[in-house]
């Protein structure tokens, strides 16, 4: 049975795209042991506000429930509460080139959008390396942004079991089972983002009726007048029938304008969120409960992370 691990970071609000393109697939997923982690580690490597980073992970361990995320088969954990992610990162750290993550082009592009640059974004990789070989993960569902970085994590576990003794499970990245990427609603040629600047583009998943209702409105189109599916030709319309297809699991009929489409998709986003939105806010009624789902989560990853920490601390010559 393959073990799975999918990461959500605590940057900001998540959106439509996080439900179609991970939350879902983990859920259909649940018959295989599966990690749904909270990277707040990985939050801290771009300038972060520190009361947002932790309401963030309590935000996303209750959206990850209230998405359909069942705690008793899907572990659910903050990476940092699972020490071990940071003991075996230092040890990863050793069997990695400075080059091999200079080299990533995520970090080229963080790095350079201008401002002091924290030396936890060049060593992110790795950490995201310790994050899957810790828990003996064998699948990764990757989608193009993380293919870089999940290819290092395979060198690097590689290599390690070369030099020092099979140590690690080497994982493989797999496309998530929903493949739809879904882009940015006011410039389609962006996915759709947390941390985009500006949040014009984004459907929240906890955002109002009315919010989601005006962003679709505005949602950019083309002048061609024809509702079709085109990536290249009609970006913003074809994103607007993927969306449609994701949230009804149907092809439209006949939809002769846009406006109907618009309004078509309103509906089918709104029929997927609203059970989502009244069942976090039924958890947030009780913030203990999530805080207890998390602690179970790390009870129950713990025996095998302690077990991978102890084995490659011995491979690379510690004491025990
Ligand atoms: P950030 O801008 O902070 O990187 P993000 O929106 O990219 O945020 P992540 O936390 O990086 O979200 O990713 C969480 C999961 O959601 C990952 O599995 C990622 O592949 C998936 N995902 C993110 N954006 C999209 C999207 N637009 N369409 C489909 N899947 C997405
Ligand atoms: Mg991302």
């Amino acid at each position: 049975m393959h073990r799975r691990l999918t990461g959500f970071q605590p940057t900001g609000n998540l959106h439509l795209g996080n439900l179609i393109g991970a939350m879902r697939p983990l859920v259909a997923a649940q018959d295989r042991p599966s990690i749904a982690m909270i990277a707040d580690l990985h939050a801290l490597t771009m300038e972060h506000n520190p009361d947002a980073v932790r309401a963030n992970t309590l935000t996303v361990a209750t959206v990850l429930l209230a998405a359909g995320v069942d705690p008793q088969r899907t572990a659910i954990i903050a990476q940092s509460q699972v020490s071990e992610h940071t003991g075996l990162h230092y040890l990863l750290e050793c069997v990695t080139g400075f080059g091999e993550a200079a080299r990533m082009i995520q970090f080229k592009e963080k790095s350079a959008a201008g401002g002091p640059v924290r030396l936890s974004l060049l060593t992110y990789p790795v950490l995201m390396a310790a994050d899957i070989l810790l828990h003996d993960i064998d699948e990764v569902p990757v989608g193009e942004d993380q293919s870089q970085h999940l290819e290092l994590a395979r060198t690097i576990a590689t290599r390690f079991n070369t030099r020092y003794g099979e140590t690690f499970v080497v994982p493989e990245g797999v496309r998530p089972e929903s493949a739809a990427r879904i882009m940015d609603l006011a410039d389609p040629s962006r996915k759709m983002s947390k941390s985009a600047p500006s949040p014009a583009g984004r459907i929240g998943l906890l955002d109002p009726p009315e919010t989601i209702r005006k962003v679709i409105a505005r949602a950019v189109t083309d002048t061609a007048g024809v509702v079709r599916h085109d990536r290249e030709g009609q970006p913003g319309v074809t994103n607007l029938l993927e969306i449609l297809r994701a949230c009804s699991g149907r092809d439209p009929g006949e939809l002769t304008s846009y406006g109907a489409l618009k309004r078509e998709v309103t509906d089918a986003v709104e029929a997927v969120l609203a059970p989502i939105r009244s069942r976090h806010a039924e958890l947030s009624q009780d913030p203990s409960h999530v805080r207890k789902i998390l602690a179970e989560g790390k009870a129950y990853v713990q025996p095998r992370a302690a077990e991978t920490v102890r084995r490659a601390r011995a491979a690379i010559g510690l004491l025990d």
